[in-house]
């Protein structure tokens, strides 16, 4: 078939997320899943889709076009990005952006030697937002950006505060402050302090005997995740935890408030409402995918982030039907 033919490699809420996003691409065919645990251990709905163990992914090197990367970004990417790189085309959503460029670089030597095509920190933000970021900025010179996250659940500070002794299960949310998001969208740009943009929200369950005050002020106090921040605390039942927090909703905004002429306010917003924040990042990497295919196919060798990939490699449909239906 003339089908993209697609990889996956780790098996959780991305690599999940990526099976049902490419069962909405014709243009796409899932050759085989591949994950570090057992194979036979691992449970997907669909009785046609091949699981295999990370080892076995060498001998597909001729029958993937594109290995799509789901591992954590914490200690899985950093290892798998540059070792992909070197036999597949990739693409992955590596997020902690303060070591972005080290992890491209990387990536980048690797997909060099190998030929191969590497699109790197795919997603919403990094990723979508990112792009608004620097559309924003280079259309409106004068002006400042902002960047509000939520309301959705934050991984990294639900695990921070799971890791609280007394703690039995908890969840964090990131609520923008309404308040400092309509003075962005006035356009008097602001000077916004940390606390001032988000609110942190933890809902948590206490083990038995614990005492409460205790947990809340250990959380509140926490340095780097909650210490800056305005922190509400509520203890939930077990039940409760799980009927109701047991989604992972995100989204967020990215404004730019500028100047043009003699005093002009130009607002620039985008903005994301998120029932599924992996399955939506899965739904990005997805399209990156048929990208890196195509990009790879012209020779354009190396690692690329989502800055340096044109609008047109991303959408099954032909340039000229496009210019024809979108511009
Ligand atoms: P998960 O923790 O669900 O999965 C990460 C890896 O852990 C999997 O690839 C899998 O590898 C392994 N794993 C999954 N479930 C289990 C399990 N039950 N037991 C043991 N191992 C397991 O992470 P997510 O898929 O939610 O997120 C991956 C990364 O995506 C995040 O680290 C984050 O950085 C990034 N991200 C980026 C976004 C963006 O906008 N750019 C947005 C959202 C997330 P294996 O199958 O090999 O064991």
């Amino acid at each position: 078939s003339n089908q993209i033919k697609v990889g996956i490699v780790g098996y959780g809420n991305l690599g999940r997320g990526v099976l049902e996003g490419i069962k909405k691409c014709p243009d796409m065919e899932l050759v085989s899943i591949f994950t570090r645990r057992s194979p036979e251990g691992i449970a997907v709905n669909d009785k046609n889709v091949k699981v295999l163990h990370i080892s076995e992914a060498e001998n597909y090197k001729d029958q993937i076009d594109v290995m799509i990367l789901c591992g954590g970004s914490a200690t899985d990417l950093p290892e798998q990005g540059p070792q992909f790189a070197k036999m597949f085309n990739t693409v992955d959503s590596y997020d902690t952006h303060a070591k972005i460029p080290d992890y491209f670089a990387a990536v980048d030597q690797a997909a060099k030697e190998s030929g191969k095509t590497s699109i790197i920190s795919v997603g919403w933000d990094p990723g979508l937002f990112s792009i608004n970021r620097l559309m924003a900025e280079a259309i409106l010179p004068a002006g400042e950006n902002y960047t509000f996250w939520g309301k959705g659940v934050s991984q990294g500070h639900s695990d921070a505060v799971r890791r609280v002794e007394g703690v039995k299960g908890a969840v964090q949310y990131t609520v923008p402050i309404d308040e400092a998001v309509e003075k962005v969208r006035s356009g008097v740009n602001p000077t916004l302090s940390t606390a001032e943009k988000h609110l942190r929200v933890c809902y948590v369950v206490a083990e038995e005997g614990y005492d409460q005050a205790k947990i809340e002020e250990t959380i509140k106090t926490m340095p780097n995740y909650f210490a800056d921040y305005i922190t509400e605390v509520h203890f939930v039942s077990e039940e409760e935890l799980q009927v109701n927090h047991s989604k992972l909703p995100h989204g967020g905004f990215v404004i730019r408030g500028g100047q043009t002429g003699e005093n002009n306010k130009q607002i620039i917003e985008f903005s994301l409402t998120l029932d599924s924040n992996p399955e939506f990042t899965s739904s990005v990497l997805v399209a990156y995918a048929r990208a890196a295919y195509r990009l790879n196919k012209e020779g354009q060798a190396g690692a690329k982030s989502v800055f340096e990939v044109a609008p047109v490699y991303l959408s099954p449909k032909s340039p000229e039907e496009l210019r024809r239906d979108l511009l």
